[in-house]
């Protein structure tokens, strides 16, 4: 769904430091993936890249589509994003006008548009908040209305861009399991972030570090790599770090990531 071939890029052109430097990645149709990186390391540059609002003449494609700018407008109309200050997004004053935006540019009829916006609010549960101006809510309602913003295009790509980072676990919760029916419906995800414990919702995980790829696998597979992560300035997950210690000790013989499993492995 997304492939990218030896990504070079930096800001400045004598910057020695290329935030890029040969960075090839592949994420195939309906995956659900992870993007590690610390902070810094040049996530929210490749989203910008991805989305055609900084130019690079390498090779990406994104489904069927290589990315230039002929092809930018069918591209966009592919992917949804949400965006880590909702705030700094918004352009209207209700959240009925909000949602509706992204289909401004779609063809469609007033009535086409508002029963679209409809069926999506009712979807992410934000119905009753339709009429208020999305500055006031919540920072969870924010999310759910950007959310709302993204699924109203039925984008194949949904990227969140440490969109989540700031919520509480049940906030968090309700968000992923919207993203996990997307994703069985067979939208692909990319959740970028640098708290690896938003990892366990998904299926892969990539670490991006130095310019490059540094892993990328199942977050079963990935979350053994301690060293490289913690090199990373990445926390395990407290399961992820357990079942490490038990794999040890001769305890487990495989990563669990789910408590009631891990309880009745140890049980056993
Ligand atoms: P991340 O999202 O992983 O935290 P960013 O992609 O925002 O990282 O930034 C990667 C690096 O590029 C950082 O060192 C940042 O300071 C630098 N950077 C980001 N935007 C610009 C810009 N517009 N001009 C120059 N440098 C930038
Ligand atoms: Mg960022």
């Amino acid at each position: 769904m997304i492939e990218i071939q030896d990504l070079i890029y930096q800001y400045e052109k004598n910057d020695l430091n290329y935030i890029f430097n040969k960075l090839s990645l592949t994420l195939e149709k309906g995956s659900f993936t992870t993007l590690i990186g610390p902070i810094g390391s040049g996530k929210s540059t490749l989203v910008k890249i991805l989305l055609g609002l900084i130019k690079v003449d390498n090779y990406i494609k994104i489904d069927d589509l290589v990315l230039c700018t002929s092809n930018m407008k069918k591209i966009r109309n592919k992917i949804g994003v949400i965006f880590e200050n909702p705030d700094e997004i918004f352009v209207s004053e209700t959240v009925m006008d909000e949602i509706a935006f992204s289909l401004e540019n779609q063809n469609k009829s007033k009535k086409e548009i508002w029963k679209k916006v409809e069926e999506i609010a009712n979807y992410v549960g934000i119905k009753p908040l339709l009429e208020c101006d999305p500055h006031t809510l919540s920072e969870g309602e924010k999310r759910l209305v950007s959310l709302a913003s993204a699924l109203v295009i039925d984008p194949q790509i949904l990227i969140l861009d440490e969109a989540l980072s700031m919520l509480d676990e049940i906030s968090k919760r309700k968000i992923f399991k919207i993203l996990k029916e997307c994703n069985e419906k067979g939208v692909t995800i990319l959740n970028i972030t640098h708290d690896l414990n938003e990892s366990l919702y998904g299926n892969d995980i990539v670490l991006l570090q130095g310019g490059k790829v540094l892993l990328h696998g199942s977050k079963e597979d990935v979350l053994k790599q301690e060293t490289k992560l913690k090199r990373a300035g990445l926390e395990l997950p407290f399961l992820a770090d357990l079942s490490i210690r038990l794999m040890y000790y001769g305890i487990l013989d495989h990563m669990i990531l789910d408590m009631d499993e891990m309880v009745n492995a140890i049980w056993k």
